[in-house]
């Protein structure tokens, strides 16, 4: 039987490996509610960005993140790799980690509209923000594969960038992510790891929601 205490899924891994795709698949299939943690660190470093300033630089990033709103998750341009690289600047900062904390427990504690669950993807949900989470899944593809999603994703858009350039940044972030000294990105030490380098979309939902049903039953 299933606890009041809503169920968490934590969905970690690298960029582009299919976490969001899987994150969202997961709340549909199941009526859980969606968190994507990316945008928080996003929508931090394009401010800072906006601003003038530099994603790394502690004050200010930190002033920053303690006074984000649910409503700057919605600024254009989120997406694109100029936040993605300020994302990965402002999230290596301990306090601006800290900042951003309480908004993502408050969602994994009472999940919005009532929903009975949280699907959570980032890089340190099973790790740090949610240890206690029913069920981690950590998603990793090679990082050959991660960039051509992510070209693919870029050029859908619209936007005109190189493979290279694609590749190059999506190291330099990953990078950043794997080596920095708080919360950095790895796989829990009881997370489900599952490489989609050669899977598609629909065989990662239905292997990930075997594993969630296992694991909630069990
Ligand atoms: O997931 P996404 O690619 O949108 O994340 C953008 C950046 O935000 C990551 O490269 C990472 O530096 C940071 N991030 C993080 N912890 C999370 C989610 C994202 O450090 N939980």
């Amino acid at each position: 039987m299933m606890s009041a205490r809503p169920v968490v899924i934590a969905v970690d891994g690298p960029a582009a490996a299919g976490k969001g795709t899987l994150a969202r698949g997961l709340a549909d299939r199941l009526g859980f509610a969606y968190l994507d943690t990316g945008l928080l660190y996003r929508a931090v470093g394009a401010k800072v960005l906006d601003r003038g300033g530099d994603p790394a630089d502690p004050a200010v990033a930190a002033a920053i993140a303690r006074a984000l709103k649910p409503g700057d998750l919605e600024s254009a341009g989120l997406r694109d790799d100029r936040a993605a690289a300020a994302a990965s600047r402002v999230a290596a900062i301990p306090a601006v980690r800290s900042a951003l904390l309480d908004f993502q427990r408050d969602f994994a504690a009472q999940p919005p509209d009532a929903a009975p669950g949280a699907v959570i993807d980032g890089r340190d949900i099973g790790t740090v923000v949610c240890p206690d989470a029913a069920v981690k899944l950590f998603i990793t593809a090679s990082a050959r594969v991660r960039a051509a999603r992510r070209l693919r994703e870029l050029r859908g858009r619209g936007l005109s960038v190189s493979a290279a350039t694609v590749l190059r940044e999506m190291a330099a972030r990953d990078a950043r992510d794997a080596g920095r000294t708080v919360a950095p990105l790895k796989p829990a030490a009881d997370a489900w790891c599952l490489d989609t380098s050669d899977l598609g979309p629909n065989t990662v939902l239905s292997l990930a929601l075997a594993v969630v049903e296992q694991r909630q039953f069990a």
